[in-house]
């Protein structure tokens, strides 16, 4: 069993040989505060605390250096991180001690200029040895390849890797002017690198994971039935690495590949791998591995990094708690057209100064209480922090927009604002939309022209609004939620949502 070899590898010490431990998290996506979890039975697991404690243990309690690495999308996801554009995660992991991370997709999400000022506020490298400056083999100067760690008499290379897919899954501004290259030949090429400079073990970090089948299984067994882009790249490798710590699928991974230990620690920090190396006489042998839950009432969390998320939690908490604004009764999102996805139309359509809006109905994620609402109200509305852009379309790119509003089953899944649509339910998709009606009365036609605003996320093509997707967006600079917040509290208070129908029902009788 692979607990049992831990012991086993303390004692088979030899002189000379160079010990090492790594400790991984991936995936903790702002998780900075201990919580339940749906698997807990309710007890606390994680928060940058707990993790920090679990690593300072996993240190004493080893005979060599030890090493935090991170397999990346560490800012991305909480309010405590997502506030703060997620300084609250950078200053925990600094605090934490994490010695490198590897750059994940989520790590784009707030453009590249918060990313790096996010990366020089980190006393810890970001790698990512396969991104590069378009055009170019250079990476951008604010990653690294790879790193040289010497601790306690250990050299220790540690390559990061980027996942090659992100340019496909992430805002395109947010990767303009970088190319994402193949894993393996960026790791082979680091690799050697490293191997010349003297390194005793190369560690590859990388946000790319992979699927096992786990029936029932306890968390520091290994793994079983893995597949995954991972272990791919694992396999296409032509120089030796001796550990692999990915993220990415949020799964508990342990395995190997060709003797290559391959791990993932699930997300949200409810998990940590741990492995233990030994190298002697040319040799490296892989003495431990497992993943680990950081039960939160098994150890003191870390003083220092409770501190700094404790002060990021109150900040925040003043901030979700503050009134913005009060509202004139109970909102709900039944339907697939309803008075709180026309008010948030409304406010899209106010601070991007367009002729139309429209919010699609996914990006609506509760209802509203009647009375006072607070920030902390509009963030869980809105959590996804899209801007409001603005798009120059023709009658017939609207309509088209519309139809896909309509979606398979005729029934409007977006809210829309300056505009009326007369909509057939029992027409096949393509047909459905009637008219198109400005707020003045004017139908529109379809070579004519109109001002339509929506999120980054629609316009980018999400959710099936293919059309919009070719066609030139300006930001309006404000975000989703700050559109709505505008709009409410430029209405007399308390507010009420507009209920004019701007879906309208016809039924077209064939006959006539
Ligand atoms: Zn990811």
């Amino acid at each position: 069993m692979l607990l049992a070899s831990c012991a086993a590898a303390g004692a088979q010490q030899v002189p000379g040989e160079k010990r090492l431990r790594v400790v991984h998290t991936n995936d903790v996506h702002g998780h900075l505060l201990s919580a339940p979890t749906p698997w807990s039975g309710g007890r606390p697991v994680g928060g940058m605390a707990v993790l920090a404690a679990y690593f300072d243990s996993a240190a004493a309690h080893f005979d060599g250096p030890t090493l935090v690495l991170s397999g990346g999308d560490d800012m991305q996801g909480t309010a405590v991180s997502n506030l703060s554009a997620g300084r609250a995660a950078i200053q925990a992991m600094n605090a934490a001690g994490y010695d490198a991370a590897a750059l994940g997709n989520h790590e784009f999400d707030w453009g590249q200029d918060t990313l790096r000022a996010r990366v020089r506020e980190s006393r810890f490298p970001w790698l990512a040895a396969n991104l590069y400056l378009a055009g170019t083999t250079r990476n951008p100067a604010w990653v690294r390849p790879w790193v040289m760690i010497r601790r306690g008499g250990v050299k220790v290379a540690v390559v990061g890797v980027a996942l090659a897919e992100t340019p496909r899954i992430v805002l395109p501004d947010r990767v303009a002017g970088l190319e994402f290259g193949p894993e393996a030949p960026a790791i082979d090429r680091s690799a050697r690198q490293a191997r010349a400079a003297g390194a005793d073990f190369v560690v590859v970090a990388i946000h790319s994971g992979a699927v096992c089948t786990e029936p029932g299984r306890a968390p520091e067994e290994a793994s079983t039935g893995c597949t995954g882009d991972v272990l791919d790249v694992a396999r296409a490798l032509t120089e030796r690495v001796d550990l692999i710590v990915g993220g990415h699928t949020h799964r508990r991974v342990v395995t190997e590949q060709g003797g290559v230990p391959v791990l993932e620690a699930g997300s949200y920090s409810e998990g940590f791998s741990v492995t233990d190396l030994a190298r002697s006489g040319g040799r490296t042998r892989v003495a431990y591995r497992a993943v680990r839950v950081p039960w939160a009432d098994s150890v003191h969390p870390d003083t220092a990094v409770a501190r700094i998320v404790g002060a990021w939690d109150r900040r925040v908490r003043a901030v979700s708690e503050s009134p913005v604004a009060s509202l004139a009764a109970a909102l709900d999102t039944v339907g697939g057209d309803f008075p709180l996805g026309r008010l948030m139309a409304d406010g899209f359509r106010r601070v991007a100064h367009a002729q139309a809006a429209l919010v699609n109905d996914g990006s609506i994620r509760r209802g509203l209480p009647a009375g006072t609402l607070t920030f902390g109200d509009l963030y869980e509305l809105q959590p996804f922090k899209n801007m409001v852009v603005v798009q120059d379309v023709t009658g017939g790119v609207l309509r088209a927009a519309l139809e896909n509003a309509l979606g398979k089953n005729g029934k409007p899944d977006a809210n829309v604002a300056g505009i009326t649509v007369a909509y057939d339910p029992a027409a096949p998709a393509g047909a459905r939309v009637r008219s198109v009606r400005l707020d003045d009365g004017r139908e529109l036609g379809d070579a004519d022209r109109i001002s339509l605003a929506s999120s980054e996320f629609v316009a980018a093509g999400g959710d099936g609004y293919t059309m919009l997707r070719g066609v030139a967006a300006r930001s309006s600079g404000v975000l989703d939620i700050d559109a709505v917040i505008a709009h409410l509290r430029a209405l007399p208070q308390p507010a009420a949502a507009p209920t004019d129908k701007r879906w309208v029902p016809v039924r077209v009788d064939p006959a006539r």
